[in-house]
């Protein structure tokens, strides 16, 4: 129907947090192959967080080339390549050379935090003499891959991850043009912004043996709101991965936020434009990550059963932010605490508490959504690494009193970037035929009441909203 004539697929690349995963999809949505590479992050010092470019682009295309031989299946068989990003990382590189100039400043970077002029101090001679020579490009992650697939040729991103930026104003749907002028930031650095679904051009044959034409670029988490088809207005989904996020759709419109949620493009397909207001709590993976590292436990697998093992944290509340409190506290400065501890205080309990944390987190956000938007709620989605947690999972469900659904698949972003590369060269048709590829999902119910059994529940609370004024007292 689609005019290919031997069984073509759709490749599509998430570079996550921790990983990047390539999957390569059927025509019914199924994953026939897939392979997995974790990111290196450099901590070049305390609060920095930093990607070697090159390193990147060399896992990207190790991925690619696992997964289509993993799928059992040709290079040339691959007829459109989407790619979903983490966001607001950034590098810069010289147009000519393709050599960066620095590695990736990753989002989790908090060299920013005390003073923007120290961070613009970072920047190299090498660097400002190309920005003045107009030899400079700046690129998130989709657009310095683009570049490097393109051998040079394309200098691009999408709205998803321009407007994720914060140098986008997503009402005038342009680079922000006074926060340029206040940083003396020139335009000629950025890249064009183009819909999520384009032609961006192919991989250079050289890479893979042939072109594959690369439809569609969009960043993760709006990624994960198509790849679980929240197509319309209060659609919601919540993903629980590195850090926390809870997003709605909008519509056509940008929400306006006092608490600190973000307007970001959901994205945009030809005349379509889909907004999303973002709440996000930097902390949830990372928290679990760390509680790992102290050898609470040895793999994430055992968490639930821990936290399910006692009755409940004994009164340890954790306070999950090493990078701060965002929405709605929007506090910087904020560090992460235990509270509450004991001599009677066991392993289980602390790891319960942690992930409480997350489960408290996410409730806050989705409250603030819901307070803030005033949009009524259609339809929750969860993904995540951290949804596989049934503890979390449920504590999520009772604390947010709505029926949670999690993905078989929980690789959402993947897919969403496989949707919008296969509407983009007619795999898939339209929207309604990417609903009925929709996978069977686990659902999740809410206790009948919510708070009897959960005594630690009411003091985590207590203890995130009078967040500040205890940590300024303990430390
Ligand atoms: P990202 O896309 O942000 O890189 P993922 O969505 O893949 O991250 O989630 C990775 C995080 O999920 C890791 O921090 C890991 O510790 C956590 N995680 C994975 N499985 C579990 C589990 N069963 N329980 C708790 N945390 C988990």
């Amino acid at each position: 129907r689609n005019g290919f004539k031997k069984e073509s697929f759709i490749l599509s690349v998430d570079v996550g947090t921790t990983t990047i995963r390539c999957n390569v999809f059927d025509k019914g949505a199924k994953i026939r192959g897939t392979c997995s590479s974790k990111v290196v992050l450099l901590y070049p010092e305390p609060g920095l967080v930093e990607l070697d470019p090159e390193e990147l682009f060399n896992g990207f295309i190790a991925v690619v080339k696992g997964a289509v031989q993993d799928a059992g299946v040709k290079m040339s068989q691959i007829v459109s390549l989407g790619i979903a990003t983490q966001r607001g990382t950034f590098t810069t590189w010289d147009r000519t050379t393709g050599r960066p100039f620095h590695n990736f400043i990753s989002y989790q970077d908090l060299r920013a935090i005390d003073s923007v002029t120290s961070w613009n101090g970072s920047y190299t001679m090498k660097l400002r003499q190309a920005v003045a020579e107009d030899t400079c490009c700046f690129g998130t992650i989709d657009t310095w891959l683009l570049f490097k697939l393109t051998k040079g040729e394309v200098h691009a991103t999408d709205y998803s991850n321009a407007s994720s930026t914060g140098m986008f104003d997503p009402y005038q749907m342009c680079w922000s043009g006074p926060l340029f002028s206040m940083l003396s930031l020139p335009f000629s650095i950025l890249p064009k912004v183009e819909d999520t679904i384009h032609s961006f051009g192919s991989t250079h044959s050289s890479i893979f043996g042939v072109s594959i034409p690369i439809m569609a670029l969009i960043a993760d988490q709006q990624a994960a709101m198509y790849g679980e088809c929240c197509f319309d207005v209060g659609n919601v989904n919540i993903t629980m991965g590195t850090g926390a996020f809870v997003d709605i759709n909008t519509g056509s419109k940008p929400h306006t936020s006092a608490a600190g949620l973000y307007p970001v493009v959901g994205w945009k397909i030809g005349e379509e434009v889909v907004y999303l207001a973002e709440g996000n709590a930097a902390d949830t993976g990372t928290a679990i990550k760390w509680a790992q590292g102290l050898e609470l436990f040895s793999d994430v697998q055992e968490t639930s059963a821990m936290a399910y093992s006692v009755a409940d944290s004994d009164g340890v509340c954790f306070v999950p932010s090493f990078s701060g409190l965002q929405a709605p506290l929007n506090d910087p400065t904020a560090c992460a605490s235990f509270m509450g501890l004991t001599p009677s205080t066991n392993k289980c309990h602390l790891v319960r508490a942690i992930l409480e944390s997350v489960a408290f987190s996410v409730r806050q956000l989705y409250q603030t959504m819901l307070r803030e938007t005033c949009i009524p709620v259609t339809k929750i989605r969860v993904d995540g690494g951290v949804c596989t947690n049934d503890f979390v999972m449920q504590l999520t469900t009772d604390l947010i009193g709505q029926k949670l659904a999690r993905p078989v698949h929980h690789e959402i972003s993947c897919r969403g970037a496989a949707f919008v590369a296969g509407l983009g060269v007619g795999f898939w048709k339209d929207k309604e035929e990417l609903k009925r590829l929709h996978t069977a999902d686990q659902m999740f119910v809410p206790r009948q009441r919510p708070w009897s059994g959960l005594p630690t529940s009411l003091s985590l609370s207590l203890s995130l909203a009078l967040q500040r004024p205890l940590c300024r007292l303990l430390f």
